[in-house]
C-alpha cells in the first residue's frame, strides 16, 4: 500500500499511536476494536484497515456513534493511503453529521490539515472556526492538545504568526506530554522566529531542539534547525548556518519531507554563496529546484533560481542567466500570489467572522427589542388589566357610596322634613312651606284656610293604656287625616298630640268642611285595634289668612285660640276663628 507522507500535519494529527501488539483484536467488542483501530490508524495502516472493513459488514449492528467513528476512521485510512479526496468527501459528511462533538472536532482538525496540505486557505479556516467553536466543549485533553496544535500551525502556514503564537501557546496552559511539548515548541518558534522575538543565540530555540531530539521527532527538531538557519543567514553568518545544516542533512533527506528538504538544500546553497562558493552553492540550488518539482513555488524555489541566475550571470552564461532568471520570475510571482491568496483568504475569512458577528449582534438587538416590546406590551395589558379593575372597582364604590350617600340623604331630608312616627311633615319643614304657600298665595289673590286640632285628653289615654298606646293614637290620627287632604295640603305634626293641615287656594267655607271630615274621622277610629277600647276625639279651631292675614305666627295663634274655644266649649267639635 503506498503510503502519503503528509510530514509536520500527520505529525500533528497522529498524537495517540502505538504499534500494533498484534491482530488478535478482530473478535473484542465494537468499541475496543474500533479503539484498537484508532490506535494503530497510522503506525499499522494495514492491520487498521482490515479490522475496519470487517466491522464495516457489520455496520447494522453498530451504535450510530460507533458508525461515525468507523466512518472517520475509513476516511482517515483513504485520506493518508493514496485517495485524500474521497477520504476529505467523507470527512465533510461526518462534519455535517449527528456525531458527537468530540469526534466532530478531530474530523474538523483532520479535514483543516487537508485542506492546508493543498493550500486550500478559504475552506480551511472555515473549518478551523468551526473546530474553535467546538473547542471548549472538547474533554478529553489529548485531542483538545491536538486542535490546539493545528489550529497553531494552519495559522502559521497562513503567515498568521500572531494567532499561531496565541494558539501554541494555550498547550503551556495543558499537562503536556514531551512528544507534544517538542509540537508545540516547535509550533512557538516559528511564530515567534516570524514576529521577530527570537534572536539566533536564544535558549527557547535550543531548548526546542533538544527537547524534540530527546523524543525522537527528528523532523521537527529539523524544521526548528531550519527557522534559526534562516536567522543566520539573515545576518550572513554562512558558516554558522552551515554548522547546522550540513550534520543534519542526513537526517533530513531521509525524512522523505519534500517541504523540509528543500529549505535544507537552498539554504545550503544561499550559505555557500555568501561565501562565493559557486560550485557547491549551484549544487544544492539545482538538488532544491528537482526535489521541488512537484510542490509548486515556494520559498527555497525563488531562492534557487535567484542564486543559480547570478551564478551564470557572473560565468557570464547570459542565456542560461536569462532561463534561470524567467524561472525566478516565474516563481516569485507565484510564491508572492500564494502570499497574496493567504492574506485575501484570511482577511476574507476575518470579514465573514466580524459580519456574522455583526449580524448575530443586530439579531441579538433585534431580539432583545422584540423582547422589550413584549414585556412593554405584557406590562401595558396588565396595567390595562389593573387599570380597569381599579376602575370597576372605583367605580362600584362610586356607586355603592352615591347610593348609600342619596338613602343617607334621603333618610337625613326624612328626619329633617318629616316627623318618625306619624310620617306626615314636622315643623321645621312645615314652617317654610306654608310661608311660601302663604306669599304665593297673597301675590296670587288667592285664598288660604288653616285648620289645626288637638287630640282631647290624650294624657289619660297615656295613662290609662300606656305611652306605646299613645303612639298608636297618634300614628292613626295623621292616617286618617292625611287620606282626606288634597295634594297642595300642608299636613303637620305641630307637636305632642296637635296636628295643622294648611289649605292653599281654599276658602273658610271648605276648609270647615274639611275640619269636619277630619273631626269625624278622628272619632270613627276604631280604638280596639290598639288592644284597648276608649273613645277618641279632637277639638279644632279654623281659621283663614282672610280673617287673620298672611302671618304665619298670626294664623296658627289664631287657628289654636278657635281650638281653645273648642276644649273649652265641650271638646270634639270645631270653632271658627272670630277676630
Ligand atoms: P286636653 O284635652 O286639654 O288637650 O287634655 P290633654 O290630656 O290632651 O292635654 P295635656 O297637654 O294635659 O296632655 C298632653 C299629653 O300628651 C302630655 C304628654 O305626655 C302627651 N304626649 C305628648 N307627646 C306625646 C307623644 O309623642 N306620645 C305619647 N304617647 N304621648 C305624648
Ligand atoms: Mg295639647
Ligand atoms: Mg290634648
Amino acid at each position: 500500500m503506498k503510503r502519503i507522507t503528509f510530514g509536520l500535519l500527520l505529525l500533528l494529527s497522529t498524537t495517540f499511536t502505538v504499534k500494533a501488539e498484534s491482530s488478535a483484536h478482530i473478535s473484542k467488542d465494537f468499541d475496543e476494536q474500533l479503539q484498537y483501530a484508532d490506535k494503530i490508524r497510522s503506525s499499522d495502516p494495514e492491520l487498521s484497515n482490515t479490522i475496519l472493513l470487517e466491522l464495516q459488514k457489520h455496520e447494522e449492528l453498530l451504535t450510530a456513534e460507533q458508525q461515525h467513528y468507523l466512518k472517520y476512521l475509513l476516511a482517515y485510512q483513504l485520506t493518508f493511503q493514496g485517495t485524500p479526496d474521497k477520504g476529505l468527501k467523507q470527512f465533510k459528511e461526518l462534519a455535517e453529521s449527528k456525531a458527537s462533538k468530540s469526534l466532530k472536532f478531530r474530523t474538523n482538525i483532520t479535514i483543516i490539515n487537508t485542506l492546508a496540505n493543498t493550500q486550500k486557505w478559504n475552506e480551511g479556516l472555515a473549518y478551523l472556526s468551526k473546530a474553535l467553536e467546538l473547542l471548549p466543549s472538547i474533554e478529553n485533553k489529548e485531542i483538545m492538545q491536538t486542535g490546539l496544535m493545528v489550529a497553531a500551525n494552519f495559522y502559521n502556514q497562513l503567515g498568521q504568526y500572531e494567532l499561531g503564537y496565541k494558539y501554541a501557546e494555550k498547550l503551556n496552559l495543558l499537562p503536556i506530554n514531551d512528544r507534544n511539548l517538542c509540537l508545540s515548541k516547535g509550533v512557538i518558534i516559528e511564530a515567534k522566529i516570524n514576529l521577530e522575538l527570537l534572536a539566533e543565540n536564544s535558549d527557547e530555540i535550543k531548548q526546542g531542539i533538544e527537547i524534540c531530539d530527546k523524543v525522537g521527532e527528528t523532523l521537527m527538531s529539523s524544521f526548528i534547525r531550519s527557522f534559526l538557519v534562516r536567522l543566520h543567514l539573515n545576518k550572513q553568518q554562512p558558516d554558522k548556518a552551515l554548522n547546522i545544516l550540513l550534520p543534519n542533512l542526513e537526517v533530513v533527506e531521509n525524512s522523505h519531507y519534500p517541504r523540509l528538504i528543500i529549505i535544507f538544500y537552498s539554504s545550503i546553497a544561499k550559505a555557500y554563496s555568501f561565501k562565493q562558493n559557486y560550485i557547491q552553492s549551484e549544487k544544492y540550488a539545482l538538488k532544491t529546484i528537482a526535489q521541488a518539482e512537484l510542490l509548486g513555488a515556494s520559498q527555497p524555489v525563488v531562492q534557487a533560481y535567484e542564486i543559480l541566475y547570478k551564478i551564470a550571470e557572473q560565468r557570464k552564461e547570459f542565456q542560461l542567466a536569462l532561463k534561470y532568471h524567467v524561472n525566478y520570475t516565474k516563481a516569485n510571482k507565484t510564491y508572492l500570489d500564494n502570499i497574496k491568496t493567504k492574506h485575501l483568504a484570511y482577511q476574507l475569512a476575518e470579514h465573514q467572522a466580524i459580519e456574522q458577528e455583526t449580524r448575530i449582534k443586530l439579531l441579538n438587538e433585534q431580539n432583545k427589542l422584540l423582547r422589550v416590546e413584549q414585556d412593554l406590551a405584557q406590562a401595558e395589558a396588565e396595567n390595562n388589566k389593573l387599570f380597569i379593575s381599579l376602575l370597576i372597582a372605583l367605580s362600584t364604590l362610586l356607586i355603592f357610596w352615591a347610593y348609600k350617600s342619596r338613602l343617607t340623604q334621603k333618610r337625613l331630608r326624612q328626619m329633617a322634613e318629616y316627623d318618625s312616627l306619624t310620617g306626615i311633615y314636622n315643623r321645621g319643614h312645615f314652617t317654610q312651606l306654608a310661608r311660601s304657600s302663604l306669599e304665593y298665595c297673597q301675590s296670587s289673590n288667592l285664598p288660604l284656610s288653616c285648620i289645626l286640632f288637638d287630640l282631647d285628653k290624650f294624657k289619660t289615654i297615656n295613662d290609662n293604656y300606656g305611652h306605646a298606646c299613645g303612639d298608636w293614637v297618634l300614628k292613626k290620627t295623621a292616617d286618617v287625616c292625611r287620606n282626606i287632604g288634597r295634594k297642595n295640603d300642608i299636613f303637620v305634626r305641630l307637636g305632642g298630640e296637635e296636628f295643622c293641615i294648611f289649605l292653599p287656594g281654599c276658602d273658610l267655607t271648605t276648609a270647615k268642611e274639611f275640619a269636619e271630615l277630619c273631626r269625624q274621622e278622628v272619632a270613627a277610629i276604631d280604638s280596639t285595634e290598639s288592644g284597648f277600647s276608649f273613645d277618641i276625639t279632637a277639638s279644632f279651631g279654623l281659621t283663614s289668612a282672610k280673617l287673620s292675614g298672611f302671618d304665619l305666627d298670626k294664623i296658627i295663634a289664631d287657628a289654636d285660640q278657635a281650638m281653645y274655644l273648642s276644649k273649652n266649649n265641650g271638646r270634639n267639635r270645631i270653632t271658627l276663628f272670630t277676630p
